[in-house]
């Protein structure tokens, strides 16, 4: 860095409500030499409709490595370059993740213009615990894979966030429910800050026969809420697992057709229920 280095501005904006730009990120976009632009048509969208005539460029995940040096060097040369992504906080399942950390290795100044992020936004009304929290991004698009991946997440005790695509919410809340358990809490945003705002919280059986019940629930963009995992809970269920389990040999019904209603009524997986039954009977 030299004196008369420029600077690196990580621009918020809105993720579907214009009014939700910051006067600062219009000012700063203003302001910009260059808008290093994900996207330069979506971008130019939001500049026309704030009188903002600063010139492009397109950063995006195909081009941000060859791109990169090319920044840093009209940063050091002393311009002000403006990063914003289609919708949101850059960076966050969106490109400049190398633009930044290159411009921090070569000690460049790096402002951030804060704004909306889709998956606080979410979690800032769910209803579930905003302490401590994981952000987990996309799912894997492939159901194994995904399952594996909600697999290792199961003891997760912080509050868990994913994005999601309306092609795949309802596969990817029904994995939850497989893994996660049906009574597990979960929160469905969809369209946040827009027309058909909708943020619905239930356990996850319900949320599925819900949203299974209205098309119109699976059209938009997605952010979920998870409930972490709550050992206390666990323990007291597998309690009365263990009860029901243990009435129904009692009364003289197989471990088959025992494992079914326990899975049924405890909202556990069936091989769960299947394993503790015979563990019972010996
Ligand atoms: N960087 C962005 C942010 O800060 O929100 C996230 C970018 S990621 C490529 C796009 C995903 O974010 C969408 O598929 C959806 O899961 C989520 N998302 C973005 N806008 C949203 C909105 N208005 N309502 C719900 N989810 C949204």
């Amino acid at each position: 860095m030299t004196h008369n280095s420029g600077t690196l501005f990580i621009v918020s904006t809105p993720i579907g409500n214009l009014a939700d730009i910051s006067q600062r990120a219009i000012d700063t976009l203003k302001q910009a030499d260059i808008i290093a632009a994900e996207d330069t048509r979506r971008t130019g969208q939001l500049l026309s409709h704030f009188g903002i005539n600063t010139k492009q460029i397109a950063l995006h995940d195909h081009n941000e490595e060859k791109k990169v040096p090319h920044i840093i060097d009209s940063i050091c040369n002393g311009q002000t370059i403006a990063l914003v992504s289609d919708a949101g906080t850059p960076l966050i399942n969106d490109p400049g993740f190398n633009l930044v950390r290159a411009a921090l290795e070569a000690n460049l100044i790096v402002v951030p213009v804060p704004g909306p992020c889709s998956p606080i936004v979410a979690l800032s009304v769910s209803g579930l615990p905003t302490d401590r929290f994981i952000y987990e991004g996309f799912l894997p698009a492939k159901q194994g894979a995904r399952i594996k991946h909600l697999d290792s997440l199961t003891k997760e005790p912080r509050t868990l966030l994913f994005l999601e695509s309306s092609h795949r919410i309802v596969a990817s809340l029904k994995d939850m429910q497989v893994t996660f358990g049906e009574q597990r809490v979960a929160v469905v945003a969809r369209e946040l800050t827009k027309t058909f705002e909708t943020i619905k919280k239930a356990p996850l059986t319900e949320l599925i026969a819900w949203i299974e019940t209205d098309p119109n629930q699976t059209k938009g963009e997605f952010v979920i809420v998870v409930d972490g995992f709550d050992k206390a809970v666990s323990d007291k269920s597998e309690v009365e697992a263990e009860n029901i389990i243990k009435t129904l040999l009692e009364e003289g019904i197989g471990v088959k057709q025992t494992s079914t209603i326990a899975a049924k009524l405890t909202g556990k997986k069936k091989k769960e229920m299947y394993n503790l039954a015979l563990e019972l009977i010996e």
